[in-house]
């Protein structure tokens, strides 16, 4: 089973926290990864960061993209991005709405994802691959289920050209959310974005932030383990494993890695894939 990965760092802020990035993305080169991709923070907070990380990942021989969110944005600021990343040989971008920054009062000249992704379709046609966010579990944000959907959707109609899909433990979410998008019309991928487990406290308050769910089960097992690193640490790689495994075997076109910028858990969990 060879399916096609990606993986996302976020931009370090040291020289140090570089050249240890330097490292995992040598071993993580093994994999063969699509693409590595870069987070890009609140409010254009990481912009520099972000392009420099692009950059030294394409340095070292590998395809590279950065996210980019357009809320707090005006549409000059977007272009000098899109002319800067096409002066880099930059072919593909996540396109984001982000979140406001707290603090930043003025949202910009884009409310959401899609007028993103159609502005980057007229400025720049075809020269980017777009990817988009998806959530098989729902926007914290969303109206509702139904709602969600159609904006998704009006991504893809925007130019989309494939999803990239916020993290979940529920397969039965992504079936169910790629069932109803392809039900609609929807004919990109949408790859599943995977976040390997390494530490369950951190991870608890990640998710009720981002709206993921850790379903019971895994929970009380995760609480039962206190302190013993050990077992999270096994226990985490035995049930993402099990879940790129099934995921795969449903039809996932890829797989998508939230590293954290860490090497030690993608590789194990691709090497329990036979990658
Ligand atoms: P949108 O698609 O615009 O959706 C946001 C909300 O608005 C949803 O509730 C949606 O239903 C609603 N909505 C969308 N369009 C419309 C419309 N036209 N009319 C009315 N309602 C609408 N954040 C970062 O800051 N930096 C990153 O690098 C980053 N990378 C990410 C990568 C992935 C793969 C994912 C899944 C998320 C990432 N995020 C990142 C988080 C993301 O920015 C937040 O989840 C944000 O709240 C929504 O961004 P979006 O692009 O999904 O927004």
């Amino acid at each position: 089973m060879k399916p096609e990965i990606s993986i996302e760092f976020f931009p370090p802020q040291t020289n140090e926290g570089m050249e240890k990035l330097r490292t995992t993305v040598s071993r993580l080169a093994v994999l063969e990864p699509e693409f590595f991709s870069v987070t890009y923070g609140a409010g254009g907070s990481t912009r520099d960061r972000t392009l420099a990380t692009v950059m030294e990942i394409a340095a070292q021989g590998h395809s590279a993209a950065p996210h980019l969110s357009c809320i707090g944005s005006t549409r000059d600021g977007v272009r000098e991005m899109l002319t800067t990343f096409a002066g880099q040989g930059i072919r593909r971008i996540v396109a984001l709405r982000g979140d406001l920054p707290s603090g930043m009062a003025d949202a910009g000249e884009f409310r959401y994802a899609n007028e993103l992704v159609k502005f980057i379709r007229d400025e720049t046609g075809d020269r980017y691959h777009i990817e988009v966010a998806a959530y098989p579990e729902w926007h914290p944000q969303a109206k509702s289920p139904r709602e969600d959907l159609l904006n998704f959707k009006r991504k893809v109609d925007a130019g989309a050209s494939s999803a990239i899909t916020q993290y979940f433990y529920n397969a039965d979410a992504y079936e169910h959310f790629v069932d109803q998008a392809r039900a609609l019309g929807v004919t990109v991928p949408i790859v599943p974005g995977i976040m390997p487990i390494g530490s369950f406290s951190k991870l608890a308050r990640f998710s009720d932030a981002c709206g993921a769910e850790i379903p019971r089960w895994m929970r009380r097992k995760f609480e039962s383990f206190g302190d013993d690193a050990e077992s999270v640490r096994a226990f985490g790689l035995d049930v993402v494993t099990e879940l790129c495994r099934h995921l795969v075997d449903c039809g996932a076109p890829g797989l998508h890695f939230y590293s954290m910028n860490q090497a030690g858990l993608t590789l194990e969990i691709c090497r329990r894939l036979g990658r």
